[in-house]
């Protein structure tokens, strides 16, 4: 079917990345362009990107319309991928242009096919060693036999270009012309996946009968940690790739990928294509051009990976699709899960949503039919979901500045003397959450946000965990200068280290955070090491939680099980269960059975109970019907407004003009609350503010919402962002 055909000079209308919230009418460039082409317009004294929305609108003065510079050599933008785009900005209250630059990300799209030059390791030795030559040297080894530019090379070793070239006149790196953007190797489908157990061959089926019936649909697979979710999608996307359609899988996590490829590449002989922060800027740009030509079959990635030009789009796999790192939580505030969903049905994919405790949200549209839902209940093959049980702390004699019980010891201390793997999970970066002053009083606070500094004596340095400014640890209390008085309170992870070397002092200690690798690559190789054995004993935070496998890991102690039920966050029971169940998850992966131990001051709370009980089907159920009950998501509808200025009263007085001034909200039975400071008051040095508004389940929210906003003009220092369906509420 060909696209509609703008013949040279004929009106177009173009939708740029330009922060204009409408199109802009231009004339066809040479040779005309169709409807969707990406072009390079003029704008003012710019040249910028574009896509061709349409013909023009013809409100602006003819005569000062200017043409088109160029069409670009790209696939032209799929009705199915405007549309989509259109769509989602409506549902997020995005200008286009915002949700047009995430569909472009990517440097360089319309230059022509050209070559460049590559760099390789080498076979020379260099004649004399240096640190730079050593540290170029560690990252072509380290990427295998790839290849990276000049500039990705000298930056990603930390040295300069002229130590790149230096290596190659002695042989030690090998330079290359290589085309710009090639095709992906094949995946093969028809290789051999591994013999499916009952369970997980239904399950397959099931999906397989999804491709054949043809269309849009959402299964929702749920299955325990170890069920084998992961073997049964691929069985999907091979179907899929065998009907020489493309395939999306995305993922939480980047450290998560790495184990991911290798199982992409033992099942279909080659490693699909990788879109996320992590990837190069050249390699990002080969992905792009490549999934728009439908010469990559398969995608794996992160959230954004849903805004790449699909040719042929058939399946997209959410995994881990409770993990509230598919909310975009800046810039264009979008839920990766519900667009996959939305692109699904646009464009008559099918949607795989994984996990093994699924969100309320999804929970609940599979409970009214309309999500398809798979069930695998059992581990595969010999081992067994972790018997879990509470450590009551009221009971437990325990030292102040100590947070690991008695009981807890001694199982950790049993699972050492067996040879196996101990974990100690506590959800906090850093050394200690509070520095106070033990002669004034005082705790150390960000100066920038209403938020107290963390100490990471890994860094030796205080960290804002909100704006990410640091601080020395002073000596003197910063209030009343008395020296050597600080102290540091409550627990974090590099703490609890420090406990675990004084307690098991024969142990091999690892402690995982994010922020203590410098790179994604340090972490994933750490963790493969830890996986195969290289520690006794894993202290970590969430990061841990989340879908890696620890083979020999028998027994998992969780620090502070309350932790997350502090709080007013609506979704805090179903935060804690979804973690725990997760955490819990890791033990126990291989033949030996494994154990959870939660560490509580409440073990008779509703959630620790559910969570010990294992019941989840009762605390789902419990937790809808008080959702149900207080009409809120997935039941009721929610956005929250952040205001925000450096001005307090700017801030407040938009914030009260926007409570009074509520008729469009009132029209459609919406309800707004507050303004109230937002929980962190400061952050960056602007003062927040907080409205939320909420509807009934069936209100057309957005465009009363669009209304509302659109009454008031941003003066000065002013902004403001709407969350629709809003995860966090800090
Ligand atoms: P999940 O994604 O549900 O946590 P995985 O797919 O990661 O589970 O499977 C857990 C482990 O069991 C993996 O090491 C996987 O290779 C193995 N496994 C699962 N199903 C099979 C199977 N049918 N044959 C062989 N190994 C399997
Ligand atoms: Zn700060």
């Amino acid at each position: 079917m060909a696209a509609e055909f703008y013949p040279e000079g004929a009106l177009i209308a173009v939708l740029t990345t330009q922060p204009l919230d409408r199109t802009l009418d231009y004339r066809a460039p040479e040779g005309g362009c169709s409807l969707g082409a990406y072009v390079e317009v003029p704008l003012g004294p710019r040249k910028v990107l574009g896509v061709v929305w349409g013909p023009g609108s013809g409100d602006f003065d003819i005569s000062k319309v200017r043409p088109a510079f160029r069409v670009l050599e790209a696939a032209p933008m799929r009705d199915e991928l405007r549309t989509f785009l259109e769509k989602a900005a409506d549902y997020t209250l995005t200008p286009r242009p915002a949700m047009l630059r995430l569909c472009t990300r990517a440097p360089g799209l319309g230059d022509p096919p050209s070559m460049r030059k590559i760099y390789r390791l080498g076979e020379a030795e260099p004649e004399r060693m240096t640190d730079a030559r050593a540290r170029v040297l560690e990252v072509l080894r380290d990427i295998g036999g790839l290849s990276l530019t000049l500039g990705e090379l000298a930056e990603a070793a930390g040295v300069t270009p002229s130590v790149v070239k230096g290596l190659v006149k002695q042989g030690a790196v090998r330079e290359e012309e290589s085309p710009r953007d090639t095709a992906f190797p094949h995946l093969d489908p028809g290789l051999a996946g591994k013999a499916l157990a009952h369970d997980q061959a239904a399950g397959a089926d099931r999906l397989r009968a999804g491709l054949r019936a043809g269309g849009y649909g959402t299964t929702l697979l749920r299955g325990v940690t170890g069920s084998g979710k992961t073997e049964v999608y691929l069985e999907a996307v091979a179907e899929y790739l065998a009907q020489g359609r493309q395939a999306l899988v995305l993922l939480p996590e980047i450290a998560l990928t790495a184990e991911f490829l290798t199982r992409v590449e033992a099942r279909f002989g080659a490693r699909p294509a990788e879109w996320h922060s992590g990837v190069t800027m050249t390699e990002r740009r080969r992905v792009w051009r490549m999934v728009g030509e439908g010469r990559a079959q398969l995608v794996v990635g992160a959230r954004s990976a849903l805004f790449l030009p699909y040719q042929r789009l058939g399946l997209i796999v959410v995994d881990e699709e409770h993990d509230t790192s598919y909310k975009q939580e800046d810039g264009v505030l979008y839920n990766a899960r519900d667009m996959a969903v939305l692109r699904a049905s646009i464009c008559g994919a099918r949607v795989v949503l994984a996990s093994a405790t699924p969100s309320l949200e999804s929970w609940a549209n599979a409970e009214a039919g309309k999500y398809d839902r798979i069930d695998l209940t059992s581990r595969f093959g010999a081992s067994v979901m972790p018997t879990m049980r509470a450590i009551d702390m009221r009971a437990e004699d325990l030292p102040a500045s100590r947070w690991v019980s008695p009981t807890l010891r001694r199982e950790v201390m049993a699972r050492l003397e067996r040879g196996e793997q101990a974990m100690l999970f506590l959800n906090r970066r850093g050394y200690a959450p509070v520095t106070i002053c033990r002669a004034c009083g005082h705790q150390i606070g960000c100066d920038h946000c209403d938020a107290r500094m963390v100490e990471h004596r890994f860094l030796k340095r205080l960290v804002c965990h909100q704006c990410s400014e640091t601080k020395p640890l002073p000596e003197a209390c910063p209030a009343c200068e008395v020296e050597g008085k600080l102290a540091a309170v409550g627990p974090g992870v590099e703490r609890l280290g420090e406990e675990a070397a004084e307690l098991f002092p024969d142990a091999r200690i690892a402690v995982l955070s994010s922020d203590m690798y410098t790179s994604a690559r340090a972490l994933k190789s750490e963790i493969e090491s830890i996986a195969q054995g290289a520690a006794d004993i894993i202290i970590g935070t969430q990061l841990v939680a989340k879908g890696h496998n620890f083979p020999l890991l028998t027994l998992v102690g969780v620090i502070d099980a309350d932790l997350g039920l502090q709080g007013s966050d609506l979704r805090a029971a179903e935060r804690t269960f979804q973690l725990m169940r997760q955490v819990a998850g890791r033990a126990g992966r291989a033949e030996t059975s494994g154990e959870a131990l939660l560490q509580s001051y409440q073990p008779e709370h509703p959630v620790i109970r559910a969570i010990l009980g294992g019941e989840e089907e009762a605390f789902w159920r419990a937790e809808a019907a008080e959702r149900r009950q207080a009409g809120v998501p997935p039941y009721g509808r929610m956005a929250g407004v952040i205001l925000s200025s450096t001005d307090v009263q700017e801030v407040f007085d938009l914030g009260n003009a926007m409570a009074r001034q509520d008729a469009p909200l009132r029209r459609v039975g919406a309800q707004v609350f507050g303004p109230a400071p937002a929980p962190i008051a400061r952050v960056r040095g602007r003062h927040r503010v907080r409205l939320l508004v909420k509807a009934d389940k069936g209100v057309a929210l957005q465009p009363a919402l669009a209304e509302w906003a659109g009454q008031f003009r941003l003066r000065g220092q002013l902004r403001m962002a709407i969350d629709i369906d809003p995860q966090s509420f800090y």
